[in-house]
């Protein structure tokens, strides 16, 4: 008997559906043949913990219409047992797929932000949006750091790291002190080509953002990070690419 010929015949002897005579050849060839015994093996400790472990239900009528179908005719008397003999093997694969399906949702779960933060962006994004349409996006307005940083000194009680990003395509346009997440921020403004950005500053506390997040609210996209003791978050309509490129800049410019 040829390896291929007993694979598929390996169901059927497992659930004693082969004839004597097969069932020899079979066994004969398992004598002689490792490969197979162990699929054999594997295929009766499987059928053995599904047995024990899984969970029984009767097949919904439609998917036992859709198997006769498959199948065959409902006149041939053998789908109703292979229906019966295989309803097992369904019982696996179903428990495989839902356990895919929980570690999917524990893998976006773990991926996905704490509630907290979704919050402080929704926060950043309608300030972002207040910023450009009460027209008071810039406090000062310079392309220069060396201007920008020092306009911030006596108004806050930190001092915000202010690059300018010009040479990577993200011209600085000034700075500004806005109020959020419970006290005032310093943000500093940059452009891309016609979007704005705002980059709120403020410095860390410990336990937050471990990671970089990036949040979508309202065709808006947000990406917070923390680099050298500070919290910073980007707020633009650019698309979500660019604004990574922003945040790897500032990584390096402040790392
Ligand atoms: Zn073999």
């Amino acid at each position: 008997m040829e390896c291929t010929q007993v694979r598929a015949q390996l169901d059927a002897y497992d659930d004693g559906e082969l004839d004597a005579a097969a069932a020899k050849r079979l066994e004969e060839h398992l004598t002689e043949c490792p490969d197979c015994l162990q699929a054999e093996e594997q295929l009766s400790v499987l059928r053995r913990a599904a047995r024990k472990h899984a969970a029984y239900y009767p097949a919904p009528e439609a998917l036992r219409e859709r198997l006769a179908s498959i199948l065959g005719s409902r006149d041939r008397p053998h789908w109703r047992r292979a229906v019966t003999m295989r309803w097992w093997q369904l019982g696996a694969v179903l428990s495989a797929t839902a356990t895919a399906s929980v570690l999917c949702t524990l893998l976006v779960l773990s991926g996905a932000p704490p509630r907290g933060e979704e919050k402080l962006a929704d926060e950043l994004v309608a300030s972002h949006v207040r910023s450009l349409m009460q027209d008071h996006l810039l406090d000062v307005a310079s392309t220069d750091q060396h201007t920008v940083k020092p306009w911030f000194a006596g108004k806050l009680d930190y001092s915000p790291p202010v690059r300018d990003l010009s040479a990577a395509g993200f011209p600085l346009l000034g700075g500004r002190l806005d109020y959020v997440h419970d006290r005032p921020v310093a943000v500093l403004v940059y452009q891309r080509r016609q979007h704005r950005i705002n980059v709120y500053v403020w410095p860390e506390r410990g336990g937050a953002l471990p990671h970089s997040h990036a949040m979508t609210r309202n065709g808006y996209n947000a990406v917070g990070w923390v680099a050298s003791g500070m919290v910073f978050w980007a707020v633009s309509d650019l698309n979500a690419a660019e604004l990574a490129q922003l945040e790897d800049l500032s990584r390096r410019e402040n790392g």
